[in-house]
């Protein structure tokens, strides 16, 4: 026990030292002021209000109780209705998710969950409303989460799935990767995702009503991709949460 307490004591310093290291390294400069030090400074997280997201149809812009797409607008592959949390251009949640995403920067993600955390409520409102239990993530392609370390979408849709006390169905497995969504253009990804890069895991169950969640909707062609291979597998009703939305 003793020898136990030890080994994760001295885990912790050398962890600890490698991030001072790191810092001095490469110091951090505040996202928002530009202040060497911190990720996002202090006063900054006191001041940073990113304002609440009207909650709108994804594909025309209405403006709906939720965020439900409405019925024009609704395809096979849109999803019954779209839940963020931040303005992706709001320039310091934008920072922070690239942080995260390209520069594997935990802290980042610490900064997010505590503000998507705040902000549940709509999210666990809705999924009470259409009885959606189950929260699902958009897989990255394994060789992407080999060089990233991390699946973004799946600590978030970890994170949701915890906190409202909802199951956590991993049953999508992204079978072909995609260059760096950001380096491409929208016609690019969207002829990328016509044949979807997605399947259902062998044998498992497709839960009939989803909350499928993402790092940020922007042309949506990926949650698209996934939604189809979705409802070919049955499932009828099919919410999307992205942390930001474009
Ligand atoms: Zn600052
Ligand atoms: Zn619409």
């Amino acid at each position: 026990m003793e020898l136990e307490n030890k080994k994760i004591w001295r885990g912790a310093r050398s962890k600890g030292l490698v991030l001072r290291l790191t810092d001095s390294i490469f110091p951090r400069y505040c996202v928002r002021c530009g202040e060497e030090g911190q990720l996002l400074c202090d006063k900054c997280n006191v001041n940073w209000h990113p304002g609440r997201i009207p909650a709108k149809c994804v594909v025309c812009g209405k403006e709906s109780i939720f965020g439900e797409t409405c019925a024009r607008c609704t395809e096979d592959n849109t999803p019954d209705g779209h839940l963020t949390t931040f303005a992706y251009a709001d320039p310091v949640a934008r920072a922070l998710i690239g942080n995260w995403k390209y520069h594997y920067d935990e802290t980042a993600w610490n900064l997010l969950r505590t503000r998507i955390g705040v902000e549940l409520n709509q999210v666990r409102q809705c999924l009470d409303t259409f009885g959606i239990q189950s929260v699902l993530a958009i897989p990255l392609h394994r060789r992407r989460v080999c060089e990233r370390g991390f699946d973004q979408s799946k600590l978030c849709a970890e994170f949701i799935a915890t906190t409202l006390g909802k199951e956590k169905a991993d049953i999508l497995e992204r079978v072909r990767g995609t260059g760096k969504q950001a380096h491409r253009s929208d016609k690019e990804r969207e002829e990328e995702m016509k044949d979807s890069p997605f399947q259902i895991l062998s044998g498992m169950y497709v839960p009939k009503k989803i909350l499928l969640v993402d790092d940020v909707w922007t042309t949506g062609s990926t949650a698209r991709a996934a939604i189809r291979t979705l409802r070919c597998a049955g499932a009828e009703v099919i919410w999307v949460y992205t942390i930001a939305r474009g």
